[in-house]
């Protein structure tokens, strides 16, 4: 099965790139990723925590700003893997430049290893296959940004096969209140483990979860080290029911638009 979602795939890839070259190398061999995009010229790589290096990065993906780009020899996400699972699969906007789609995995890895008991990562709307406007979204126009399902006390994941939309809203919006079933303490790993890729240029979520992660983070005496984490945690209306992870600009886009840095410290 993975080996057909991975031709599947190439053969998509080969015909949007036919007569442009050659098709992009894998990350991914099946569901497994294999490798990590280089930064090269910024003296830097992906954090690997642990993955072989065997990534060979293909060049440009990213084009234009968030909100007014496009995507090009895009990679998709895995349908499963490691702490995560790709859900809204009929929607087919599973689309995204390496460094959104490792950074996520990584992340819902690290989450899923420290916390073993719990419902999988559940990954929603990236890109559409040649990015560009998505109806729904005002961004994720680039292949830099991603949709996620907060994770849930009671552990319990949508249908991975159905276009549907986010079952479950955490923040009662007229009062802030936050539903108990918010797993508060995994969710705050999850940003953690997000954060310090060095990838994230912001996290959208709704204000009564920003002020509640700046709670936990002083209940835990760690403020001054997740000051970094918290900075990147932007309030967004509607975001009571799921995150969105925007990622920076790769290196290897170089018409990629980045967005400015968040202002220094935590916005509590
Ligand atoms: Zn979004």
């Amino acid at each position: 099965m993975a080996f057909m979602i991975r031709w599947v795939y190439f053969v998509a890839v080969l015909a949007a790139l036919a007569g442009c070259g050659p098709a992009p190398e894998s990350f991914f061999v099946g569901n497994e990723m294999v490798g990590v995009p280089d930064r090269a010229g910024e003296g830097t790589r992906f954090p690997a925590k642990g993955l072989p290096e065997l990534f060979s990065f293909v060049g440009e993906q990213a084009i234009g700003f968030y909100s007014e780009g496009s995507l090009v020899s895009p990679s998709a996400f895995p349908l499963e893997g490691e702490g995560f699972v790709k859900i809204q699969r009929p929607r087919n906007r599973s689309w995204g430049a390496d460094e959104l789609i490792g950074t996520m995995i990584l992340a819902a890895r690290e989450v899923a290893r420290a916390y073993p008991v719990g419902e999988r990562l559940q990954i929603a709307d990236a890109s559409a296959f040649s990015g560009g406007s998505l109806p729904g979204h005002a961004s994720h126009q680039n292949g830099l940004d991603v949709d996620l399902v907060y994770y849930r006390q009671d552990h319990r994941e949508q249908a991975a096969d159905t276009s549907s939309g986010f079952e479950e809203d955490f923040v009662n919006t007229s009062t802030g209140a936050i539903s108990p079933n918010f797993d508060l303490e995994r969710n705050f790993a999850l940003m953690r483990a997000l954060v310090s890729s060095g990838w994230i240029n912001r996290i959208f979520i709704d204000e009564a979860l920003k002020a509640a992660f700046c709670r936990l983070s002083v209940a835990q005496d760690r403020f001054e080290e997740d000051t970094e984490t918290l900075r990147r945690l932007r309030h967004w209306p509607k975001h009571g029911d799921h995150l969105h992870v925007r990622v920076k600009c790769p290196f290897t886009s170089p018409r990629c638009v980045a967005q400015d840095e968040p202002p220094p410290g935590p916005g509590c």
